[in-house]
């Protein structure tokens, strides 16, 4: 029996792991998948619902850790990871994403010489502004095997420099999973408020990126832009713990709060944000994930962010990015939204449900089964 850790530290990572893990349980019996859940993201909002809604079991090794500020938290996500790994005998470690649980999985299990597979490598938006970018690039860098969720991947690693031998083109493991779990978002049961909002094609707000909601002109600027929305639209904002903590503190919070066309929720489930993302007019957001996830759905999105590490969601997908200081943001948004209406739909290679079933073929080669 071969063991290997799969590790994951935050909303997205869940969602990222969990294809994987089940389609190991049912189609590689050789393998036996461990758990590692770092506890980056460790609210009932922000983790256990995912668990739930994923069907993922407990954690196999559950690590609390309370990091303040990224690179307190690499360091002691390594040194937790690095316990496990000491104290197990693992034959390939899997990271997801770009997170603080990414790299630190990645450098706990290269420094002890265990093969590393990265799924989700290869992006970039070249923006070393972006915490996320530099747990990127090294998480590429000392990983093994390289698993690609779209084109740009693969012409970012050869500009590195990477051996073909090491990258595979995967596809997308996130909108696998959106595929696999459609039957319970599309027919979940809303509270009677939430279906309100849906029922009248809603905008859909997220932020949470650290350049937009940890400044405060842009903090400000994103409730102007989520204020001016509100006088024709309803919209519906939930918000990321992250932003809430920031609109609190400069008092802007109230200012959403008074506007009844705004919707405010704690974060919502997977199965309840993408049944509401399916039935947006728009959505805005500085979210990776939902960039993909909009451009799959063929929901028209803009992000306010200066550049993307997933272009394909702008060259075929319905993403539009954004400064989050364009002045003319309404009529260039009206202008997207009319030259998707009169776009033939674009379908983005390997982003369907057989991720993980290419992903397993790759880990079964790894670890010789046949
Ligand atoms: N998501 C969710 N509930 C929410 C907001 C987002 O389930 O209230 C999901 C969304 O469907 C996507 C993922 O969270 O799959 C994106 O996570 P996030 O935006 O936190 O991270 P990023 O993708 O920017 O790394």
């Amino acid at each position: 029996m071969k063991k290997i850790l799969l590790i994951a530290g935050t909303r997205p990572n869940f969602i990222k792991l969990a294809p994987l893990y089940h389609r190991i349980r049912t189609d590689a019996p050789d393998i036996n998948a461990f758990i590692c859940h770092t506890g980056q993201h460790f609210d009932f909002n922000m983790s256990d619902i995912f668990w739930q809604n994923l069907e993922l079991p407990s954690p196999d090794f559950q690590l609390n850790i309370k990091g303040i500020g990224v690179v307190d938290t690499i360091g002691k996500t390594l040194l937790g990871i690095n316990e496990i790994i000491c104290q197990n005998k693992f034959d390939l470690v899997v990271v997801f994403g770009d997170v603080n649980a990414t790299v630190a999985g990645a450098i706990a299990g290269a420094q002890s010489r265990i093969p590393v597979m990265h799924v989700e490598a290869g992006l970039r938006s070249y923006d070393r502004d972006m915490p996320e970018e530099i747990n990127r690039v090294i998480t590429d860098h000392i990983s093994d095997f390289l698993m690609i969720s779209e084109p740009s991947g693969i012409k970012n690693l050869k500009k590195e420099g990477f051996p073909d031998s090491k990258v595979f083109m995967v596809g997308n493991i996130m909108i696998e999973c959106l595929l696999r779990t459609k039957k319970y978002w599309d027919t979940i049961e809303l509270s009677k408020e939430l279906r309100f909002f849906i029922d009248s094609n809603p905008v859909v707000a997220t932020f949470h990126r650290p350049e937009n909601v940890d400044n405060p002109k842009t903090l400000q600027r994103m409730v102007d832009i989520l204020l001016n929305f509100a006088a024709d639209h309803l919209v519906v904002f939930p918000i990321h713990p992250r932003t809430k903590s920031a609109l609190e503190k400069s008092h802007l919070l109230v200012r959403l709060q008074e506007n009844a066309k705004i919707l405010l929720t704690e974060p919502l489930s997977y199965f309840v944000f993408l049944k509401l993302v399916s039935h947006a007019a728009l959505v805005i957001t500085d979210s990776g994930g939902v960039q993909e996830e909009t451009s799959f759905l063929n929901i028209p999105c803009v992000t306010f962010r200066r550049n993307t590490e997933r272009p394909v969601t702008v060259e075929l997908g319905t993403n539009l990015m954004m400064d989050i200081n364009d002045q003319n943001f309404r009529s260039d948004i009206t202008r997207h939204e009319n030259d998707l209406k009169k776009r033939k739909r674009m379908s983005i290679p390997l982003w369907d449900e057989q991720v993980s079933h290419r992903i397993v073929l790759q880990i079964k080669k790894i670890l010789s089964i046949s």
